[in-house]
């Protein structure tokens, strides 16, 4: 029997805590405050936005949103990043990607500041995080292992395998795992043989983006199973349905799985807030 992780339920406790530490702050004379910049109009990226402002100020973070149209210079973009940078009542900067093909993400991402870079994009923060010295760690990799962490105690000598290496899941849920001693392999669409690779894994993080990708015969008994993948596939009824990239009903073997939705996807939000959190006690220090 499978045991469902459930990632909303652990990202309420999150919440509770830095709800606590919100209020921790205030009294030491500090208004955590989250600033979310939004380009242009992309629907998705309105829904995520909107999610974000709930949250934050669910938790009674401050959060100001700033809007710039779909044709915004990136020039225009890094001067409000500029401003961002320099106020002292800003201790989180966020910006929502994708960002319209005129802007150049990483060098926009290379800007904000690290000590406010809550996505935990910038390089110095990367660099820190593939060193194990600190910094902001990117809140869906921190998400997967804080959910890891209600049903592993210990990690070393384990064998993970990670779905995917994109720059925000893939890579740092990698260096992540590294960093407990796990035993890691990096897998992509151009690994071989990907099957029996997952088959050796007590832990697998699926990051793909492909429904269902992760079979049942992939899935050695008793492996922990974190799906991160949010897929939004339509039914032979017709309607749309989100499902992640681990094919769930064919996991019963599995000691643990983290269902789609209500997973890994509530977990990046309660650690963006943590990491607003963290960002605004490092102002204070
Ligand atoms: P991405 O497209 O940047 O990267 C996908 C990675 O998966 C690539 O490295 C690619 O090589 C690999 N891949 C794709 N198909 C594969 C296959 N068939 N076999 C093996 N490897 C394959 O995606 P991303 O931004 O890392 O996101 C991955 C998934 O996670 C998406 O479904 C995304 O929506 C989801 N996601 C969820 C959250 C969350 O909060 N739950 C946050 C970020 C991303």
């Amino acid at each position: 029997m499978t045991a469902i992780l459930r990632g909303d339920l652990v990202a309420r406790e999150l919440d509770d805590a830095t709800r606590i530490e919100v209020e921790r702050l205030r009294a030491d004379g500090i208004d955590p405050s989250l600033a979310v910049v939004l380009v242009g109009e992309d629907p998705a990226s309105e829904i995520y936005v909107r999610r974000k402002r709930l949250a934050a100020e669910a938790v009674g973070i401050r959060s100001i949103e700033h809007r710039l149209g779909a044709a915004t210079s990136q020039q225009s973009l890094l001067a409000l990043i500029a401003t961002l940078n320099a106020d002292p009542g800003i201790h989180g900067i966020l910006v929502q990607l994708p960002l319209p093909p005129q802007i150049a993400s990483d060098e926009v991402l290379g800007a904000i500041t690290p000590h406010k870079d809550v996505d935990g994009f910038h390089p110095v923060n990367v660099g820190r995080l593939s060193t194990g010295t600190g910094g902001l760690i990117p809140c869906t990799p921190l998400g997967c292992m804080l959910l890891l962490d209600r049903v592993i105690a210990d990690f070393r000598g384990l064998k993970a395998v990670v779905i995917g290496k994109s720059n925000i899941v893939g890579k740092p849920v990698a260096m992540l795992l590294l960093e407990r001693e796990c035993t890691v392999t990096i897998t992509h669409i151009h690994t071989r043989g990907l099957p029996e690779i997952a088959r050796t894994a007590d832990i697998i993080v699926a990051a793909a983006g492909s429904p269902g990708l992760v079979r049942g015969d992939w899935v050695k008994p008793g492996a922990v199973l974190i799906d991160v993948g949010i897929n939004r596939i339509a039914r032979e009824d017709g309607k749309t349905v989100i499902v992640g990239d681990v094919a769930a009903n064919e996991c019963d073997h599995a000691a643990v799985l983290t269902p789609v939705p209500r997973g890994v996807g509530p977990m990046t939000i309660a650690c963006l807030l943590r990491n607003t959190v963290q960002a605004a006690r490092l102002a204070l220090a």
